[in-house]
């Protein structure tokens, strides 16, 4: 049982079964967090295991990472239990209009480019429904434009669902706190006013996407050998944030995204996890851009490949 929060606000973890919560520098702390939830800020105690590794079991139950904070007396014994908040599944007002202006971006960018693309869109099962439908050369890129929280075991059926029909899932969200992030191929964008979104104003993905990276490992690279840390004489790849590319990469706009997913420049990615659990999804462009030529034959554990299922250039 939990016996500890994350407290947002003041980044501290309270201490459940400590009389001061274990800040007795903190005396309002007790009647802060076991306010009513509609008292305060929804988001304001966090899941310490959330806090800590990004994910928690309980997220596979359909639970947010925020936690309410019940009192039991147990005879005659009050103690504090944390309790994880079910995830807010109604989108708002807001959140619907600024939905339903990427999807009319997304669609709009791919008649642009001369690609088809459809608006919630049903399979032919009628068992998958995307929120745009993008198709081009390389196959069929399913948005999701996710403005409203969602939960994990959501994020996986649909993206499942939607990769055993041949569609390749392509989540997108303005909050990096968001339950898809690392779970299917997301990127993230600025939370814009909807208005911002249906206008021509261009948006950056801020997040989600990485380069394939080739460079040859001499001790004139401008990167240590991952494998020995100087330099071993062979050839690595590397899905790499655009910062950390050489040189650095420029945001990828979502306009462009839409054309450059559905001709296969960019493809649905899992990096295999090291130090987190569970892999890490994202979009990667997978355009060599070093000096040694295709990567296709490396093959080792820190140089993770694109997805098998899509074919290699
Ligand atoms: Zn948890
Ligand atoms: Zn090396």
């Amino acid at each position: 049982m939990a016996n500890g929060v994350w407290h947002t606000g003041y980044h501290l973890k309270i201490e459940l079964t400590h009389a001061d919560l274990g800040h007795p520098d903190r005396p309002g702390l007790f009647d802060e967090i076991t306010l009513p939830i509609e008292q305060r800020d929804r988001e304001l105690l966090q899941c310490l295991q959330h806090h800590g590794t990004g994910i928690c079991q309980a997220e596979e139950e359909d639970r947010s990472p925020w936690m309410t904070i019940r009192r039991r007396i147990v005879d005659g014994v009050t103690t504090l239990v944390a309790a994880h908040l079910p995830v807010r599944n109604k989108p708002t007002a807001d959140e619907s209009d600024k939905h339903k202006a990427l999807k009319e971006r997304i669609a709009r960018a791919a008649h642009r480019h001369g690609l088809s693309a459809q608006i919630e869109a049903r399979s032919t099962d009628g068992k998958v429904r995307n929120d745009v439908l993008v198709s081009g050369s390389a196959g069929r890129v399913g948005w999701e434009a996710q403005y409203s929280p969602i939960t994990a075991s959501t994020v996986r059926r649909r993206s499942t669902a939607a990769a055993d029909r041949e569609i390749m899932p392509l989540w997108v969200t303005n909050d990096d706190r968001a339950a898809l992030i690392d779970r299917a191929p997301w990127v993230r964008v600025d939370d814009w006013p909807w208005r911002d979104i249906a206008s021509a104003r261009t948006m950056l993905v801020r997040g989600g996407i990485r380069h394939l990276q080739d460079w040859a490992c001499t001790p004139a690279a401008q990167r240590p050998c991952p494998l020995n840390g100087s330099s071993c004489g062979g050839l690595h790849v590397a899905w790499t944030l655009p910062a950390l590319c050489l040189p650095p990469k420029p945001h990828t706009q979502v306009d462009a995204l839409v054309a450059a997913s559905a001709e296969g420049d960019y493809v649905p990615m899992k990096i295999p996890a090291s130090t987190t659990p569970g892999p890490r999804h994202g979009y990667g462009h997978r355009q060599p851009t070093g000096t040694a030529g295709a990567p296709s034959s490396a093959r080792t554990n820190h140089c993770p490949t694109p997805n098998p299922r899509r074919k290699q250039v």
